[in-house]
């Protein structure tokens, strides 16, 4: 057979394959537009565990008309810049819409601050349809149906309503963690509601934030971290050794404000808490760090949740020192006990 180029919906599901998991997959990289686009509310509603519908609306700055073909066309984004080493914004791939419109029925309804009506665009397993006039005010609404209608393979590996629905309920608080000044309401068709009204970008704020997912008695079991180390800042709340739970699932962390799941913190905090906790015990933990983007790498999974930092040890340490500190300010543990 003589080589030939791939067609673009079997590029498109491909990419999907790695980046689109399941339904909470769909909710992290929709919410996480919304935020790119100034939200100041989020509002997600699901159905059926997010396999019939995900419906996510922000009050964000909208797509123009005349982009909306660009928006799910691939590798097209308004977000990077001509710098891979300065990504500031959560999406930069152009390629989440794209993805989730060639294994769903996506459509996107927009409209931007200086226009005076909505439009709308569909796309259809990959099929693009045409753009028609539609009724809404400032912001987006992205609707996703029957996903993986055009994948039943990755269909078959779905988890159950139960599960996928608990999937984007801890999806939603992950990202939501991370962004205080935004209101997140998620409905589901089961009992998955969440309402997280805004606070403030203080830490007292950041904490409120934080209690309403973790929580009211997170506050009063926890101890701040705020440490700095050659230009990386650490910020956030580890919970004392009497507030713990059976697994690592209610570890936070951000990097420039982005949730990651990063083997070198999860160790850190283990090695942090090693001689005050029980070995199946685990601390309650959301950590901040903040660094400049030239020094950690985030490209290096499409989902985005993995980072690569330049120096690990420096990051390690960091965490390891910060909180064995504080606990120690707190006289939960000796200072001087255990080598970083
Ligand atoms: P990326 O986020 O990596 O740019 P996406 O495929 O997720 O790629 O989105 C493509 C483009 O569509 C974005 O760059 C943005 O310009 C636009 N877009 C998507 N969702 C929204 C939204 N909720 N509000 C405003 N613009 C959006
Ligand atoms: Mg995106």
């Amino acid at each position: 057979m003589p080589i030939r180029q791939l067609s673009e919906t079997m590029i498109n599901q491909i990419a999907a394959g790695e980046v689109i998991e399941r339904p909470a997959s769909v909710v992290k990289e929709l919410v996480e537009n919304a935020l790119d686009a100034g939200a100041s509310k989020v509002e997600v509603v699901t159905s059926g565990g997010g396999l019939n519908l995900i419906r996510v609306t922000d009050d964000g700055f909208g797509i123009p008309e005349r982009e909306l073909a660009l928006a799910i066309a691939r590798h097209c984004t308004s977000k990077l810049t001509e710098d891979i080493n300065d990504i500031r914004s959560l999406g930069f791939r152009g390629e989440a819409l794209p993805s989730i419109g060639s294994v769903s029925r996506l459509s996107i309804r927009s409209r931007t601050a200086s226009s005076d009506s909505a439009a709308e665009i569909g796309i259809e397993g990959g099929r693009v349809l045409p753009i028609k006039p539609a009724a809404a005010n400032r912001g987006t609404t992205v609707e996703v149906r029957d996903l993986f209608f055009a994948t039943p393979a990755r269909l078959k590996f779905m988890k159950g309503e139960r599960a996928e629905s608990s999937a984007i309920s801890d999806i939603v608080k992950r990202i939501a963690i991370a962004f205080p000044t935004v209101r997140f309401t998620l409905a589901g068709s089961d009992r998955t509601t969440l309402e997280l009204p805004a606070t403030d970008d203080s830490a007292d704020g950041s904490l409120r934030r934080v209690a309403q997912v973790m929580g009211a008695d997170f506050p009063d079991n926890s101890i701040a971290i705020d440490a700095m180390r050659e230009g990386v800042h650490l910020t956030g709340h580890v919970s004392i050794p009497s507030f713990t739970r059976a697994n690592a699932l209610q570890q936070y962390a951000y990097v420039n404000g982005r949730p990651v799941r990063d083997k070198l913190i999860a160790g850190a905090i283990r090695g942090a808490f090693a001689d005050v906790l029980p070995r199946d015990r685990h601390a309650v933990t959301v950590l901040f760090l903040s660094l400049d983007p030239a020094i950690v790498d985030v490209n290096v999974h499409p989902a985005k949740a993995d980072v690569r930092f330049r120096d690990p040890g420096l990051v390690r340490g960091l965490i390891v020192g910060a909180i064995r500190q504080a606990l120690a300010d707190a006289g939960i543990r000796s200072a001087t006990t255990g080598a970083a």
